[in-house]
């Protein structure tokens, strides 16, 4: 495995892998792997010739009032782990490699980067999507592979892929769950032992949904509002949003119908978790309560 810290670098090696007509795949994280990355990483290296991950804590997706300082850093462990599934290159960039000081552009997916988690954390998939496109322009993949446990930030980088026609396909894997069904993340350090044990209400919830809606109930408010209740009996949690979309153009549902993601967020004392299952509404039905 080869670390790479320059721009320069990367493209001299990829440049390479391109002339012999290799096929790049490219796992961008923040790092403090977990098993999440690594079934990214998994998938990228039975695709692909070069499989190319990226650690880089991206400052301009944090808000001033978030945990950028906090954020769990181990590149040392994340090497080793990176290593032992056999990635090819481990790009890790400082921030004076991404950002010069005159730093001035920046990527704005309209509409959908503004709801949802963007309700809560403003300029956060600007961020996002500008770190991601410079990225993809650095590595220049063939498939770029994305969790879908950040389902909106899967729609906000597929919308930008498209809308700039950038020449990769993005490939979506499912969310890596403890057996407790908490959604594997990173940030899941810090949560407190008692923290740890009600997280999985979350999951608990959105599949009891799911059972409701494969019943037939089509209300995205009775929906939201079961999912709600159960998270407030079970937890301490702080609910910052339960919601039913479109899964494609992530706009609020009132009755459910085609691809439906049901999202949601809370937050575990300074903790944000967000998690969300997808269902596929054929035809609304009506039931009784
Ligand atoms: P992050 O390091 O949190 O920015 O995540 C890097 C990539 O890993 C993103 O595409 C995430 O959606 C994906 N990811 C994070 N957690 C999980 C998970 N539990 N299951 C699958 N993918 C994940």
């Amino acid at each position: 495995m080869r670390v790479v810290k320059t721009i320069k670098h990367l493209r001299q090696i990829l440049s390479q892998a391109r002339l012999k007509g290799q096929r790049i795949g490219f796992v961008p994280t923040m790092g403090y792997l977990h098993e999440g990355h690594l079934s990214l990483m998994r998938r990228a290296k039975k695709e692909c010739d070069v499989c190319v991950v990226s650690i880089y804590v991206n400052p301009k997706q944090f808000g001033p009032q978030e945990d950028f300082k906090n954020y769990p850093r181990a590149v040392k462990r994340d090497t080793t782990m990176a290593k032992k599934e056999n990635v090819d290159i481990l790009f890790i960039p400082s921030d004076n490699v991404i950002y010069s000081n005159r730093y001035l552009t920046y990527i704005d997916v309209e509409k959908i980067s503004g709801g949802l988690c963007g309700q809560y954390r403003p300029g956060h998939f600007k961020g996002v999507a500008t770190v991601v496109a410079k990225l993809l322009n650095m590595v220049c993949p063939d498939i770029m592979y994305l969790g879908q446990k950040d389902a909106q930030q899967v729609v906000v980088l597929k919308t930008m892929v498209a809308d700039l026609n950038f020449s990769v396909t993005i490939r979506v894997l499912p969310t890596v769950r403890e057996k407790n069904g908490l959604a594997v993340s990173s940030r899941n350090v810090y949560l407190s032992q008692e923290q740890r044990a009600q997280a999985p209400v979350l999951y608990r919830a959105l599949k009891r949904a799911l059972v409701r809606v494969r019943a037939g109930e089509c209300r995205a408010s009775y929906i939201t509002g079961m999912i709600s209740r159960m998270i407030k009996q079970y937890s301490d949690g702080k609910i910052q949003y339960v919601e039913c979309v479109d899964a494609y153009t992530l706009e609020p549902l009132k009755m459910l119908k085609g691809k439906v993601l049901i999202a949601l967020s809370v937050t575990f004392g300074k903790t944000r978790l967000i998690d969300n299952v997808t269902v596929s509404v054929k035809k609304p039905r009506k039931i009784q309560d």
